[in-house]
């Protein structure tokens, strides 16, 4: 995805992306609804896939380079890309949904960490900090400046608390396909990288850990795990570039609200 050109979507196409990231973002609150101590992250796969299909949209992740289900949930010091499976939740987890739906030939993509009953004190702030740094970046990603502004601004944020930023993987471009150009790392310099365009639209998703940047990717072929084993958290929004202000097209609106 690298290299190839970056789609501009004119007005029209910034509609059906904020109906496809809406739905992700009701998607997310089915499941967020169902986290509790006990249960399975299957059982979850199964509420976003049966959700999302019967609001007339596909699956993204289902299938894509073979990925076996329909979310990825990475628990604790999992950072992205967990498989669905028997694995119970457990009281003082933390839970990324990372979710992904095509709605009308468009992609919404959009993720947030949930926490499984009472959670530590310095996991909260771990995800208080991955997600207040995810708005950090949102606010550079205005017409006119550039990826590495968004970059450093998260990686700033994050490292300044004391929290260490993931390498292996970064945000993107999206539009008809989830993953377009250009890359958004969530490291990087101010005033490098891709100029940002109005239309432009892109995921910028934080992946921060408590300990190590250091991953590893399990021998399933997909989960990625903190090496040391520390927790990580990821929060992601699809978002338009926009003279002076992005234009956010996933929502936790719906999340949050079922959390109050
Ligand atoms: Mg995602
Ligand atoms: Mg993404």
């Amino acid at each position: 995805m690298g290299n190839s050109p970056i789609y501009l979507k004119t007005d029209e196409e910034i509609e059906l992306m904020r109906a496809a990231n809406r739905l992700v973002g009701r998607t997310l609150a089915e499941v967020g609804k169902e986290i509790a101590p006990g249960v399975t992250t299957i059982r979850l796969d199964k509420i976003a896939e049966e959700f999302i299909r019967d609001n007339g949209a596909i699956p993204l992740f289902k299938g894509y380079d073979g990925f076996p289900a329909s979310v990825c949930i990475s628990v604790n010091e999992n950072v992205v890309h967990g498989i669905p499976g028997n694995y119970q939740l457990r009281d003082g987890d933390i839970v990324s949904v990372d979710c992904g739906a095509k709605l009308k030939g468009y992609c919404g993509d959009s993720a947030y960490t949930f926490e499984v009953g009472e959670v530590a004190p310095e996991i909260k702030r771990l995800l208080k900090t991955t997600k207040e740094s995810l708005y950090e970046g949102i606010a550079q990603a205005v017409e006119g400046k550039r990826i590495g502004d968004i970059s450093h601004t998260i990686q700033a944020y994050c490292e300044s608390r004391g929290y260490s930023v993931v390498r292996e993987l970064v945000g993107h471009g999206i539009g008809r396909e989830m993953h377009e150009s250009p890359e958004v790392p969530n490291y990087g310099k101010r005033g490098y990288g891709a100029l940002l365009k109005n239309g432009m639209c892109i995921a910028i998703e934080p992946m921060i850990n408590m300990g190590t940047k250091n991953v590893k990717f399990e021998k399933d072929g997909w989960t990625v795990h903190t090496r040391d084993r520390k927790p990580s958290a990821h929060f992601e929004h699809t978002v338009a570039i926009r003279p002076g202000k992005a234009d956010i097209l996933s929502t936790f609106e719906f999340i949050e609200n079922g959390l109050n």
